[in-house]
């Protein structure tokens, strides 16, 4: 899973396709002006700073992500499979040869698997849908790579006709219902993108569905945007998206264990309470989709809802009927998180974690060995300066996580086994799809001057200049967005349900890889990262950024921005109000207010942190403003929890009910006033917001 998937998706029509780019040799990384001081350091430290990041950036290389892929991407890793198990045993070894002491931390979720997925079109022709993709010579484990399938649907055997909803979003459902359509008792057909799947099974479920079928449209990632594979990067008509339809911004993690972690004696709740999808849901090619398509009567659709099959697309209902058989068996299944750490020479009770999930749902070159090998590249880098001497000051964590593409459980029962440890977790470094030419990077505010200050440290191949340079490029030459988290990855326990600082730092080359048996060491070596320069690079900026949170004087979080956004969002909320209710049930004055409070207290903290680091200050002098500035996101949270899910404890950050992997801002207000209607309940969550920020003020004052 990855929430990048549809930035990617979003993306693709407006970026060139200059797939295959060979990339040029890279340069050594430039590295900053020596002599000047680093953001957040002394300038003594700056220099030996310096020294071990210009030492650093040496050592990621292409050859170790081809090799490590050449392993790892050899066979499918399903959670919980043999070839999970295989993974682990080689990230094991791996990490122990470089000399690190690698754990492996095993958790009891509750995993699904498909026994039987059939589907058939039964009206108006009889005609079976195919939902196992060919298998070419250079996938060397077809006899394990899963059908098309859903992963956390329930099981069904149902028939019905079909209406088509194009991405099944909130706004498409007003679209058929301006249109005189329902889905009551239906089969509704969605193609991927917009939202996360698992929002299209439960707004259908809502609506009066029976079942739905998510497919791929060629407009989206096909073969209407280049040549599909396996001569290109783009998905071809039998390519299947796989993926969870887990209610994910319920909660993540472990269906049956939420809020604690999913040990093997852990007590289990009732499935039937749990966060699974409750109508039968299964993913098909847009070749599966074509006849389905091809046979809907009803009026023509809107031409947003158009998508790059050859004819005209139709709503519904009928006469296509679809024939859906799932026979999808669950069971409480081991999985392993593999964790390594770095000892920190100065504060090695702080801790700065760096994650990626290792699992996938075919071979996973790109989503996301990707991203697991350069966690491993950091792991020979590190132990390598190590050897001579090197220490980070504060603890680095490596972390390889399982089961992220079933709902984030790996990362989740290990955040919840962590529990309150992790108030000693400085920042939390996530990737997921972290190969290819388009750079991207989002998360918390605070951290949002270190992605600009690293990215701008690291050359990009292909380019003559930085990562900077590219993000920036891409983005009009302008400042490049960070965009804020939502969910879709493993950093969602570390910022949504324990407040720790988060960024996710990736690139993508446009393709229609995502979640397909495509997603291999043939399509990554070929068409994502010829080369594999972008694997370098990517593991350069993210041991770079891990480098200056972990050895920073000052912890590098700047809550003045962050003040300053959330001052914007209750604005922002304020405005809604005003013009979706015509009134303003909820007052805000008093919390934007107290944002700007905040922002001064974080500005003042600033002040004195340089005017310390400036003066050479010792290390104690910087000891209470770490303290203040490492607990300060903590105070964000609510131990109510958000309205209707209780786990999501962020107010200011959650993911939206309706978008699954988009961001809500002010979730609780939000949430409580437009999607509850319920302007008591939102002005109790104005009260906790209020308080929480008075708290994220006093925090920073010293
Ligand atoms: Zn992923």
């Amino acid at each position: 899973m990855a929430g990048r998937a549809f930035v990617r998706l979003a993306a693709l029509s407006a970026i060139s396709l200059a797939i295959g780019v060979t990339a040029a040799v890279t340069q050594p990384a430039r590295g900053a002006p020596t002599g000047s001081r680093i953001d957040g350091f002394t300038a003594a430290h700056s220099a030996a700073e310096r020294q071990a990041e210009t030492e650093f950036l040496k050592l990621p290389s292409t050859s170790l992500a081809q090799e490590l892929d050449a392993y790892l991407a050899d066979k499918t890793g399903v959670v919980g499979t043999s070839g999970d198990r295989r993974r682990v045993d080689y990230v094991v070894d791996k990490l122990r040869s470089w000399g690190l002491h690698p754990k492996v931390a095993t958790y009891y979720p509750y995993v699904s698997s498909p026994a039987k997925v059939s589907l058939s079109l039964t009206e108006p022709t009889r005609q079976a849908l195919p939902n196992k993709e060919p298998c070419y010579s250079f996938e060397h484990d077809c006899a394990n790579e899963l059908p098309g399938y859903n992963a956390l649907s329930p099981s069904g055997d149902i028939t019905a006709p079909v209406v088509y909803v194009n991405y099944g979003t909130i706004d498409d459902y007003a679209v058929l219902a301006q249109n005189g359509i329902s889905v009551q008792g239906k089969i509704v057909l969605a193609r991927y993108g917009k939202v996360f799947r698992g929002v299209k099974t439960n707004l259908a479920a809502e609506h009066g569905a029976i079942g739905a079928v998510l497919y791929s449209d060629p407009a989206d990632d096909g073969n209407t945007k280049g040549a599909v594979y396996p001569d290109g990067p783009w998905r071809s008509p039998e390519g299947i998206q796989r993926g969870s339809v887990q209610e994910l911004w319920k909660y993540g993690g472990d269906p049956l264990t939420p809020g604690y972690p999913a040990t093997k004696n852990a007590p289990r709740i009732d499935p039937a309470n749990a966060n699974l999808a409750r109508i039968p849901t299964t993913p098909i090619g847009y070749g599966a989709a074509t006849p389905v398509l091809k046979n809907l009567s009803g009026p023509t659709v809107p031409k947003s809802w158009q998508g790059g099959l050859p004819f005209s697309y139709h709503f519904g209902a009928g006469p296509a009927t679809l024939h859906v058989d799932l026979k999808i068996n669950y069971k409480v299944t081991p999985i392993w998180d593999v964790t390594a750490e770095i000892p920190g020479r100065n504060h090695p009770e702080q801790t700065v974690y760096v994650g990626a999930h290792r699992d996938s749902w075919t071979y996973g070159s790109d989503d996301n060995l990707s991203g697991a090998e350069s966690v491993l590249q950091l792991g020979r880098a590190f132990a390598t300066m190590m050897k001579s001497g090197w220490r980070p000051e504060r603890t680095i964590k490596l972390a390889t996580w399982d089961g992220e593409e079933y709902g984030l459980f790996g990362s989740t029962e290990y955040a919840e086994d962590q529990g309150s440890r992790l108030n000693n977790a400085v920042a939390y470094i996530n990737m997921d799809i972290a190969a290819g030419k388009d750079f991207d990077a989002s998360g918390m505010p605070s951290l949002d001057h270190l992605l600009y200050d690293t990215t701008k440290e690291v050359d990009w191949p292909g380019t003559k200049g930085t990562i900077y340079d590219s993000w920036s490029a891409a983005n009009e030459g302008k400042q490049p967005t960070v965009s804020r988290l939502g969910s879709g990855s493993d950093y969602t326990a570390f910022i949504d349900h324990y407040g720790v600082p988060a960024v996710d730092i990736g690139s993508s080359t446009p393709s229609g890889d995502y979640h397909c048996s495509c997603d291999n060491y043939y399509m990554e070596s070929h068409y994502i990262d010829p080369g594999w320069h972008y694997h370098k690079a990517i593991a350069q900026e993210v041991g770079l950024f891990t480098m200056r949170v972990a050895d920073a004087d000052v912890a590098p979080l700047r809550y003045s921005p962050y003040a300053g956004e959330v001052g914007d969002y209750l604005t922002a909320f304020a405005g809604q109000e005003q013009q979706q209710l015509g009134d303003q049930p909820v007052d805000v004055q008093r919390d934007i207010a107290q944002a700007k409070k905040w922002q001064l207290a974080a500005q003042k903290l600033q002040e004195k942190a340089d005017r310390l680091l400036a003066a050479g200050a010792p290390a104690a002098a910087y000891a209470p403003l770490n303290r203040r500035l490492a607990m300060d996101e903590r105070a964000l949270l609510t131990g109510a929890g958000l309205p209707t899910r209780p786990w999501y404890r962020h107010q200011i950050y959650a993911p939206g009910i309706n978008q699954g992997y988009g961001t809500q801002k002010l979730p609780g207000l939000n949430d409580a006033l437009f999607l509850q209607h319920d302007p008591a309940l939102a002005r109790q969550y104005e009260r906790r917001l209020y308080s929480s920020l008075v708290r994220a003020t006093a925090d920073l004052s010293t």
